[in-house]
């Protein structure tokens, strides 16, 4: 065996703190502006942001928090927040974005697991704060995101941020962190179970910034402006706080305000160019345009994941608004972007509705994702755009284990598996069907839930809808149709069945249509199916009752 001839290049980490060194001194007067919790709106500079971030690091390692620890956020998307991005790993502490959506409980448990030492917060969660301390006994501190003149009234002692840092001159060079050492760690949000954390390497943080910049991913540049709605406490906010400096974009923090009204405002003050967020926001984000009869003077794309985007979301902002769509999947595990749904020059001379029928799918992977759809028996399935299987992936940015989970490992032959069931096509484009627990199993076959969603909120009376399996007798489960209504609108349940013809095979038709006044959610924004599963466990179909009459007698012929 002859020894391997190494390159002879430069062996320079990949650290998160290069990204904010970088912004600093090639896009240094660039711009971050935040709407702030206090309510003003604050604007800076690449530059100042990385002074700040060091005077957090000089801070924290004079409290005593050493290399390896974790130190928590409870934030909204601001230049604090921002700062703690870099500031935290950026002497090799680990920065630990919490969710504060979750239950307090689920809070709480995430904190005492993460082991966190410091927890940062803006002070819209002081309540939180003070329900969560005696719960926490390790945290040694807490720190509001504020200034001594907010500071707010509280049980719990807290340390005031602005003073700590102020205390601190900001001359400070980034040390070279071996790149393997952990940068970020996020939990699942545990819609089953605890939540579980994701732990991100210096390296994997920068890889993943560097995908999700790339012209068939997000696409940034340094005459972006960029609008991360989804929040920087889930998944770093899709990595757009690490792209945003790697590019020299402009970076626009919308605060707790996530309403359209208030997200419109902003985007036309700071010429926002690209916006990310899930589905949720957007709604709201549409029906303020349709209502104020507004349009957008600078918005090219919007980063549409998180949950599916329904088609005719995707047809509102590109046929009313001229606005480009990207739809996105990712998750937790995967810090969290895998695919992008963008049109190569071969798809693009398609026929306009084939291109639209692969825009509305999650799209191709970037490079540094693999994927594959496996069967029951594991074996991979074929691209068929048909077969549908388990999707499992690989990649330098997807986890290996679970932290603080050191036995047993969540891979399968070395592949993380996602627990979303897919199709992919020719075309290398994959398409979300289900989670593995949301599918309906209908006498044997598989139907998406998804679809039938994406069919129900095309109606235009219909503002969301949920779909989920109901027992039945027959078929072992049935989808059923959870709708709530635009405001003033008024549709019948046969009305909402008829829609479906046509659109979805004969056996796919939902057996019923329930209208509710609110659809739950998680804390991220996504349907909460467990929840609306329990909510109809009881739940008889009315084919059910009549398993000779049902329609779906044909459906065997159908198949
Ligand atoms: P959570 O913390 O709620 O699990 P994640 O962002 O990690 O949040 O959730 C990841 C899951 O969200 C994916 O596994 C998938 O089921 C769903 N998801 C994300 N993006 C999409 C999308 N574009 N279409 C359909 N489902 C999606």
């Amino acid at each position: 065996m002859t020894a391997p001839l190494f390159g002879q290049m430069m062996d320079v980490p990949l650290t998160v703190s290069s990204l904010i060194a970088h912004a600093a001194r090639y896009h240094g007067d660039t711009q971050i502006v935040s709407r702030r919790i206090e309510g003003d709106i604050h604007r800076y500079t690449y530059r100042e942001c990385e002074t700040r971030a060091k005077q957090l690091a000089q801070a924290l390692m004079a409290l005593g928090v050493a290399r390896g620890e974790r130190v928590g956020t409870l934030a909204w998307n601001g230049y604090r927040h921002l700062e703690a991005y870099f500031g935290v790993p950026g002497f090799g502490a680990v920065c630990h974005t919490i969710n504060p959506r979750l239950f307090p409980e689920q809070i709480a448990y995430i904190i005492n697991h993460a082991d966190d030492q410091y927890v940062l917060f803006d002070i819209t969660f002081a309540p939180l704060i003070d329900a969560l301390a005696p719960q926490c006994p390790n945290v040694r501190g807490w720190i509001a995101l504020t200034d001594e003149s907010h500071r707010p009234a509280m049980r719990t002692p807290v340390l005031c941020y602005e003073t700590l840092i102020e205390a601190q001159d900001g001359r400070y060079e980034w040390p070279q962190l071996d790149e393997r050492s952990a940068s970020v760690l996020c939990y699942t949000s545990g819609t089953t179970g605890n939540p579980k954390g994701a732990l991100y390497s210096h390296r994997s943080s920068v890889l993943h910034a560097y995908g999700a910049s790339l012209p068939d991913a997000m696409g940034l540049s340094s005459r972006d402006a960029v609008l991360p709605v989804v929040p920087m406490f889930h998944v770093n906010a899709w990595g757009i706080p690490h792209a945003a400096p790697l590019n020299g974009a402009k970076l626009v923090l919308p605060g707790k305000d996530l309403d359209g009204k208030s997200l419109y405002e902003l985007m036309e003050a700071e010429g926002v160019t690209c916006a990310a967020g899930v589905p949720t926001v957007w709604l709201g984000l549409l029906a303020h345009l349709r209502a104020a009869g507004v349009r957008f003077s600078t918005l090219t794309r919007t980063v549409i994941g998180g949950s599916a985007c329904p088609p005719a979301m995707l047809r509102a902002f590109e046929d009313e608004y001229g606005v480009q769509v990207i739809h996105a999947w990712g998750m937790t595990e995967m810090s969290p972007l895998g695919t992008l749904a963008k049109l190569n020059w071969a798809q693009s001379q398609r026929p306009l509705e084939a291109q639209r029928a692969q825009l509305e799918k999650q799209g191709r992977v970037i490079y540094g994702v693999d994927m594959k759809i496996v069967g029951p028996d594991g074996k991979e399935l074929p691209w068929d755009g048909v077969a549908f299987g388990d999707l499992h992936v690989r990649g330098p940015w997807v986890i290996d284990r679970y932290f603080r989970q050191e036995s047993g490992t969540p891979l399968v032959d070395g592949w993380f598996p996602t627990g979303d069931v897919a199709t992919i096509d020719p075309d290398g484009f994959l398409h979300i069907t289900d989670r593995t627990k949301d599918v309906i199993k209908s006498g044997g076959e598989w139907i998406s839930s998804i679809s039938l969603e994406n069919v129900a909120v095309a109606h235009p009376a219909v503002a969301e809808a949920a779909c989920i399996a109901c027992a039945h007798p027959r078929w072992t489960e049935r989808p059923l149709i959870v709708a709530v209504l635009k405001p003033g609108a008024t549709l019948t349940r046969e009305e909402l069945l008829a829609f479906f013809v046509g659109k979805v095979a004969k056996w796919w038709m939902p057996d019923d249509v329930v209208f509710i006044n609110e659809l739950p959610h998680t804390a991220t924004g996504k349907l909460l199916k467990l929840k609306l599963r329990e909510q109809f466990r009881d739940y008889v179909l009315p084919t059910a009752l009549d398993t000779d009459n049902c329609p779906l007698g044909e459906n065997e012929a159908n198949r």
